[in-house]
């Protein structure tokens, strides 16, 4: 049967849809989980990459939203608002057109990756570049939300987490099992929230019998969790994860400490290193928030906390496209060519 997005596949676990629940869809979920063979051999590890950069607006964040926006149709809703490193704004915006709603979203000026920006505008929002951080924009549209009645449809909206936990079914429905372990980049701290609501409604069900210890990776320049306190000015590469206070704080520390995980940092350089890594050596192109993904796992190999051999997924949360400059810039420049076979055959030897 064809694919009908998160909502009507995982029906069953999803008690919040109703029969009077309009369902907006883009077919979201359903993306592939690609064995990384070539990083897994070289970590000694069994290693998988959840590719979430395959969803229609590039990132996970329309797992949530699909069941954040059909439930704003319910009710009524005649306008969603969000305040958004990029992902959130491009979805939000796609789902709010394909709903016939007008959608706000604040991002902070200048530190949004082109694509992100490029979606948000397309789709048909009202784009608000806010002088500030992300943290300042949530505080905004907080208050804009229960001043004007916007459907606010940020993590902290409980409908997102519902769509987002369906990663975790397709992870272990895929693996036939859940995973050893999974690592996972963390900002607003929704998604690593999330999945571990998935994993552990999951095993109620019945459907597996254990449940994988989770590693969060935040970026050292926006390291609240790692270093229990508020970054009041975060700094990284990383757009998605430049977050200096997660609205799902308390959440993550118990995700990590339930499932027997940890949540640490990781340098820009580190982040890029592994943004290189992942695409040169099997092929995967993510954002560098999800290269966080990579570089934390490299370090927890080789800190020892993830033993040899064990089973391990990566989220990459976002696609590399929609960030090509960080690509651009951190890489040697190209080679300009007459068009002749005598010219290419000096670079190819
Ligand atoms: C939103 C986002 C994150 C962070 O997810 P949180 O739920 O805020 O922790 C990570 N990577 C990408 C690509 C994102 O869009």
């Amino acid at each position: 049967m064809a694919w009908e997005g998160i909502i009507r596949h995982y029906r069953d676990y999803l008690p919040i849809i109703t029969n009077k629940t309009p369902i907006v869809t883009l077919l979201e979920g359903n993306t592939p989980l690609i064995r990384a063979t070539n990083l897994g051999k070289e970590l000694g590890i069994d290693l998988f990459v959840k590719f979430e950069g395959l969803n229609p607006t590039g990132s996970f964040k329309d797992r949530g939203m699909t069941v954040a926006i059909s439930k704003a149709l319910e009710k009524g809703v005649k306008a969603t608002i969000c305040a958004s490193t990029g992902n959130t704004s491009a979805s939000a915006a796609a789902y709010s057109a394909r709903a016939g709603i007008k959608s706000i979203v604040l991002i902070p000026k200048g530190y949004v990756a082109l694509g992100k920006l490029a979606q948000a505008m397309i789709y048909g929002s009202i784009v608000l570049e806010v002088e500030g951080n992300f943290d300042d924009a949530l505080n905004v549209v907080r208050e804009a939300s229960e001043e004007l009645g916007i459907e606010i449809v940020n993590s902290i909206n409980p409908y997102r987490l519902e769509g987002q936990k369906t990663a975790s079914f397709e992870i272990c429905d895929a693996l036939g099992k859940a995973p050893d372990i999974q690592v996972m980049p963390v900002g607003n701290a929704g998604n690593i929230t999330a999945y571990w609501m998935g994993y552990k409604q999951y095993k109620e069900a019945g459907k597996i019998n254990s449940l994988p210890k989770i590693f969060g990776i935040q970026a050292k320049g926006a390291a609240p969790l790692v270093y229990n306190r508020v970054f009041e000015k975060p700094e990284t590469i990383a757009t998605a994860i430049r977050i200096g206070n997660p609205a799902r704080w308390q959440e993550a520390i118990k995700a990590k400490d339930e499932s027997g995980g940890k949540i640490i940092d990781v340098t820009d350089e580190e982040i890029i290193e592994g943004y290189k890594k992942i695409a040169s050596k099997d092929g995967i192109f993510v954002e560098p928030a999800s290269a966080a993904s990579i570089a934390g796992l490299i370090k927890l190999v080789n800190l020892g906390d993830i033993p040899k051999g064990s089973l391990v997924v990566a989220i990459a949360t976002g696609n590399g496209l929609k960030d090509p400059n960080t690509a651009i810039s951190n890489l040697p420049p190209t080679f300009t060519v007459k068009p002749s076979i005598e010219e290419v055959k000096k670079f190819i030897q």
